[in-house]
């Protein structure tokens, strides 16, 4: 029942009030007990194919260089390529003896978990219905043994549908991070992201161009492959940061494909690392 004195909006109601609770924190999922996570930053997109891995990624290996310890949550569980771009199989993964899940470790000591790495085959398809896959991306939260983790970025399910909506509000995301792309119907696309960010109280870190433009290799000119970006003015329209453009660069598809990415240089990242500590 709501408290007499309720306002009607859980940002200015008192802390006591029975509706406040109800909505506010009913759907966040604990995280196990032996677990500790300091920061959780969700990467986002509004369609599939944007570069929401890389971006996932990149900024996974920026921060772990820093010496922050560092986790990824593959939440793209029918679509996941977070393990092939950092060159991880399912050797590394386990249970402790109670129950919990074993993440992978990469090379440099990022821990991932994905649905990748407990298929039986790296190419069986996951035909899963919305439930069972947002299910998954929350056992992934909670019964992975998640040990001292500075920083954990969640390669969220791509789209505003059901989906990603339920990871929102599973995972206690102190950020995201919404990446897009110029030929995308960006405004729109950027439009829904926001918003559903807005709805559920959690803060906006900037907006990540990718495929943003390409660098002649003989001159250096910048060409907008895709036409001229609409990102400064969408970031405007919402109030936000843009915090990278991204280069088209073979070197990019070539180490990510080649489960190369912490040996790759990403110095367009500066300013997403920058947010990401201040999250
Ligand atoms: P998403 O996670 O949004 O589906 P990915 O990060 O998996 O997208 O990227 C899709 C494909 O495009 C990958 O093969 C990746 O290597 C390639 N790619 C992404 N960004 C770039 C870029 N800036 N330059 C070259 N290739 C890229």
């Amino acid at each position: 029942m709501s408290d007499v004195n309720c306002t009607h909006n859980c940002n200015t109601c008192g802390e006591t009030c029975g509706s406040r609770q109800e909505d506010q924190t009913s759907f966040l999922e604990p995280l196990n007990p032996v677990s500790t996570v300091k920061k959780v930053i969700g990467v986002v997109s509004g369609k599939g194919g944007v570069g929401k891995s890389l971006v996932t990624t990149m900024m996974a290996v920026r921060m772990q260089a820093k010496g922050y310890k560092t986790a990824i949550l593959d939440g793209d569980i029918t679509g996941p390529s977070i393990p092939k771009a950092l060159g991880i199989t399912a050797a590394g993964i386990g249970v402790t003896p109670n129950n919990l899940m074993i993440p992978a470790t990469t090379a440099t000591g990022i821990e991932v978990m994905s649905s990748n790495l407990i298929l039986d085959h790296e190419t069986d398809p996951v035909i899963w219905r919305g439930p069972v896959v947002a299910g998954v991306v929350k056992q992934f939260w909670q019964e992975v043994l998640w040990e001292n983790i500075d920083y954990m970025f969640v390669d969220m399910p791509p789209g505003t549908g059901d989906v990603p909506l339920t990871v929102f509000q599973s995972l206690p995301l102190d950020g995201i991070i919404i990446v897009t792309s110029p030929q995308e119907l960006v405004s729109m696309i950027v439009a829904k992201a926001v918003n559903m960010a807005k709805k559920m109280n959690i803060p906006i870190l900037g907006l990540i161009e990718n495929m943003s433009y390409l660098s002649c290799p003989d001159c250096g000119k910048k060409i907008s492959v895709f036409g001229e970006s609409r990102i400064d003015q969408v970031a405007q329209e919402h109030g936000l940061e843009v915090l990278a453009r991204i280069p088209i660069d073979p070197k990019i598809a070539e180490s990510v494909d080649g489960g190369l990415a912490e040996y790759l240089e990403s110095p367009w990242l500066d300013e997403a690392v920058s947010a990401a500590e201040k999250a």
